[in-house]
This record gives structure tokens, sequence and C-alpha cells, in this order.
């Protein structure tokens, strides 16, 4: 079946599953024994912090802490810098994931939660974020590095410079940029804590990690026993870290066929909308996003029935975020940026993978023009 929905999950790669199986095999002995076994196995899963450090251009393999995925760590961020019983205020995006807007909304609640606006193509307005940062003492910007609707980049780079000069913690969202973009571009984003999820690409589910800088050496994910150095407690999924690690390295073998997709995607989108009278994609052509993702609108009837029916031809699609796919009122993103409650309900998320090829996308658009046929128009 064409996949189009790799910002929900992708496949498990080859190279990851060796490792896992290999790793599951070799060193299931608890890390933090101290028999031999269990010393290889502590070994091993160093060695794999500093070969993912060595990937994300990080400094020190020891800033980097070992996590569930990006769910757990976004929800300690938070957690951690809320400092019950302080005046502690947010700062984050209007499009964040609901990992993210969950979480601030439970710990920085009573209204201390600034929201940052974004333009029609989806990009903060830094602007904002500016005006936000002199009106109140903010603890903690969170802003994600892409958008996991449209894909959108995020002006990180501007945002983080502005929060730290007004000392604020900063925090970045990274789980759609991994295996799409360089990862060593992350840290030049510059946030003090940046999160990845593995299961974004290749990597089994339930295993990512944080990278910590500047400030956010502080945070501290999980109390229990003395693990990742005390900043998160639970024995570690070494097979699942080792097959993560191994997995980001073949995705960042394959940037070259991922940066491939987006002459593809521009080419689908342009069909898309020249075949389809009342359709068109979301985002105008160039705007700065992953090569990836398209976020389109259908020209007529509810998003769920084009899904279905799309999947029914062997092409599976999504709505939106995968989190909020049942959500009531649509995605919040698109409303953030502008678009009507009737476009929403219209909307689309196509997302490809590496290995999509361009009879996929052709396949992609003979079905969406069949299942048109089904929406008198
Ligand atoms: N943040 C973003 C931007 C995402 O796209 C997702 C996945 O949908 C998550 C966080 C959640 O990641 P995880 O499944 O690792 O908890």
């Amino acid at each position: 079946m064409p996949y189009f929905d790799h910002n929900a999950t992708t496949p498990l790669r080859p190279a990851a599953r060796e490792a896992w199986l290999e790793a599951a095999d070799r060193f299931w002995h608890n890390p933090s024994s101290l028999y031999p076994e269990a010393g290889a196995a502590r070994q091993r899963l160093e060695d794999e912090r500093e070969a993912l450090a060595d990937l994300l251009g990080a400094d020190d393999p020891e800033d980097l802490v070992f996590t569930s995925g990006a769910t757990e760590a976004n929800n300690a961020v938070f957690a951690h810098y809320s400092r019950p019983g302080q005046l502690a205020t947010c700062a984050l995006s209007a499009i964040e994931h609901p990992s993210v807007i969950g979480p601030a909304q439970r710990d920085f609640a009573g209204g201390a939660i600034s929201p940052i606006p974004v333009d029609a193509g989806g990009q903060i307005e830094v602007g904002e974020l500016q005006r936000s940062l002199r009106t109140a003492p903010t603890t903690l910007v969170s802003l994600m590095a892409a958008n996991n609707e449209t894909g959108a980049l995020q002006p990180c780079g501007e945002a983080f410079a502005a929060a730290r000069a007004a000392g604020a913690v900063t925090h970045c969202d990274a789980s759609q940029w991994f295996g799409k973009l360089p990862a060593a571009g992350v840290a030049a984003l510059g946030a003090d804590i940046t999160v990845g999820s593995g299961h974004k690409f290749g990597a089994p589910r339930g295993v990512g990690f944080a990278l910590l800088a500047g400030a956010g050496r502080d945070l501290r994910l999980q109390t229990g026993g003395p693990q990742e150095a005390r900043r998160r407690a639970g024995t570690e999924d070494l097979p699942a870290i080792a097959a993560m690690v191994a997995a980001l390295a073949e995705a960042e073998s394959q940037l070259a066929d991922m940066r491939a997709q987006a002459p593809l995607r521009d080419a689908f989108e342009e069909q898309f909308a020249s075949t389809l009278p009342g359709a068109g994609a979301v985002l105008p052509r160039g705007r700065d996003r992953l090569p990836n993702t398209s976020a389109v609108l259908v020209p007529r009837g509810k998003n769920l029935r084009w899904l279905t029916r799309l999947g029914r031809l062997g092409f599976a699609v999504s709505t939106g975020s995968a989190c909020s796919s049942g959500a009531e009122n649509g995605s919040h993103v698109l409303a953030a940026m502008g678009l009507s409650a009737d476009a929403i309900k219209r909307s689309l998320r196509i997302s490809s993978g590496a290995n999509t090829s361009a009879a996929d996308w052709d396949g992609l658009l003979g079905a969406l023009r069949c299942v048109a046929a089904d929406f008198p128009g």
C-alpha cells in the first residue's frame, strides 16, 4: 500500500531491526547491575550515546538523555519549569503538538501562557514573541522545529535568540525534523532542550531522546533510580536505543532521497490544484517546509470520507495529526493559520518517505481524482 503518512509514524528500518535484535540478544542485562555482562551492556549504552551525539553534532554525549519518546520529554519540560508555587509564564506557538499544548495548559494554568500567533504560511511571528517577552517575564519558550501537519519550518534561531536574551529557557520539539533534514541542523537552532522521537525516522515506537544544553542541563525528567545521570529514572531500553541510533544513521545517509521528495511533492500539488477545481495546497509554493509534507484541501466533502475512500484504493493519508485525529473541532494548526471551519473539514495531510516513488505520487493523484468522482460538485 503506498504509504503517505510518514509524519504519523514510519516503518522499521532494516538497520534498526538488526541493531534491535542484536542488542536484545547480546546486551539484555541491566546496564546498572555490577557483573561483567551488565558492564558490557553499560558500555554499549554509552557507545550509543556517543554515536548519537556525533550524529547530532553535540559536543558532549553526557548532554543526551534517552527517553520513551517526544510526549514524555515534552511533558517533563513543562512539569519541570512550571516550578510549583512560583510565578511562571511560558510562551508557545499556536501550532504546537498536543503533547506540548496539553502539558502547558496543565502546568501553566491560570492564564500564564502566551500564545504566539502564526502567519498564513504557518510560521510563528517572531515580532509577536518579542512583544510578549517584553510584556511578561517568561520562564520558558517552546517552539517546534517543523510543524507535523503542514511541514512549515519555524524561525527557531531568531526566536530562541530573543528568548535567551530575555532570560527564558528554550525548548524545541524537533520530532518532525529528524530523518527529513540534517540532524546536526538542530544544534544550530540553539535550543536549551531539543526533543526527538525515534519512530518518526525508522526506529521502533517508544524510544526517543532529549538533547540538553545551557540552562536545559537542569532538566529532570523522571525521579526514582539513578539512571541517565539521575535525570531520567527507569531501566534504559538498550535494544530500542541501539535501533534508534542505527535508524538515524541510516536516515542521514538517505537525506538526498528525502530532499528529492520536494520536487515530486510540488509537482503533485500543482497537478492536484489544476485538475480538480476547488482543490489546492494549503501552503504556497516556495514556502520553507519539510520536503515530504503536503497539506491539501479537497474540493468538496469531508476529509474523513476522502481518507476512507483513499484507504480502500490502497493509499494511506491522514486528516492531520494522528494524535488529534479524534478531535472534534478539526486542526488547531490550520485554524491558527486563518483557515475557515469549512476549509479545515476538507483538509488532508500527505507525508511521503525517502523511498516514495514518482509512480506512488502519480498513483495518489489518480486515486484523488477517482474519489472526487464520488463527490459530485
Ligand atoms: N511532537 C510532534 C511534533 C509530533 O509530530 C509527535 C508525533 O505525532 C509527537 C510530538 C509525539 O511523539 P511520540 O509519539 O514520540 O510521543
